[in-house]
């Protein structure tokens, strides 16, 4: 049976990680601090045979018994509200924790995968981003705490890669959304969804016209899945490809919960991306991976885990 560490693992995109590689037949050891990620998000597995969990700070030195076959590293506040409570965790997950997972892989002998992320592009001046842009990144702004992050976690990556020999992949995974995500973790799929089943206004920032894409969850599981079985050691752009403005996202979400509640706009954040959508070539070709579900379906499975909740 392989071993799996996953730093995060209690978070949204961790969890259902764990998820998966459980089903996969994998050992999961799952590690979190619980800053922004839930136990809830992990009970029902709990106890089970396979599974332990380590209430753990990544950017601690990390001791693990006994050998590990991968780890992942998905440890990070994700959410623009989280970094401006969070900005000296963020950079500090980012920098330390990463290097801290590198570490521990390089002892194991381990393969490592990086969650990496599309804040790498920063506000882009091209679209849709391709894997050689290289981005254009506020250092100093409220969002460079986990952007700088990240381009720094991805460059301890590579030295590890090249220096150390270390088997690494890094998956620059694009917005994703489904269950499990928190109602207010500032996000604009979940906030719309709680306004919208709580009959509250829908805050759209700035005037809309900013776009997005947006990949349902399990569709990445299997993306993440794929790229870390794989043999391809650059880094793979993970998302879909179906861009959308956020005033059209936000009209959605009405229809679809059949809420009559109106759209009120909000200041833009500093420094928000006007455009983002991935170009996926890579993934497709090497990976034969691409998103199944349109974002009209994943949308009504997200709503109804939110109206359940
Ligand atoms: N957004 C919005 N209303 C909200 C939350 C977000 O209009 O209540 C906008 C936000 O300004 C951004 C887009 O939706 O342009 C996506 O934001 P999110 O925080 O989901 O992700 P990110 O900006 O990291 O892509």
């Amino acid at each position: 049976m392989e071993r799996a560490l996953i730093t995060g693992g209690a978070g949204f995109i961790g969890s259902h990680l764990c998820d998966f590689l459980l089903g996969e037949g994998y050992e999961v050891i799952c590690l979190d601090n619980l800053i922004t990620g839930s136990t809830d998000n992990i009970a029902h597995l709990l106890g089970k045979k396979h599974f332990t969990f380590i209430h753990y700070d990544v950017t601690k030195y990390i001791f693990i018994q006994g050998p590990l076959d991968y780890i992942l590293h998905f440890a990070s506040p994700a959410s623009p509200i989280d970094y401006l409570h969070y900005p000296i965790q963020t950079l500090k997950v980012g920098s330390l924790g990463t290097h801290n997972a590198l570490g521990l892989a390089k002892n194991k002998n381990a393969r490592f995968l990086l969650a990496s992320t599309s804040e790498i592009y920063g506000d882009p001046k091209v679209n849709p981003q391709r894997e050689d842009y290289w981005g254009n990144v506020n250092p100093i702004g409220p969002r460079g705490v986990y952007d700088e992050a990240k381009r720094f976690a991805e460059a301890m990556t590579m030295a590890y890669q090249r220096y150390h020999k270390l088997d690494t992949r890094i998956a620059r995974i694009f917005n994703t959304y489904g269950p499990r995500m928190r109602k207010k973790d500032g996000r604009a799929i979940p906030a719309f969804v709680d306004q919208a089943l709580s009959g509250e206004d829908l805050t759209v920032f700035g005037d809309g016209s900013q776009t997005r894409s947006f990949c349902y969850i399990s569709d990445m599981i299997k993306g993440i899945y794929k790229l870390m079985v794989s043999k391809i050691s650059t880094p793979v752009n993970l998302g879909n490809p179906d861009e959308i403005s956020i005033k059209e996202l936000a009209e959605l979400v009405l229809k679809l919960t059949k809420t009559k509640i109106k759209i009120i706009t909000s200041p833009l954040p500093t420094d928000d991306p006007k455009v983002r959508r991935p170009d996926i070539k890579l993934a497709k070709e090497k990976l034969k991976w691409e998103p199944e579900l349109t974002l009209h379906d994943g949308l009504k499975l997200t709503i109804d885990w939110f109206s359940k909740k």
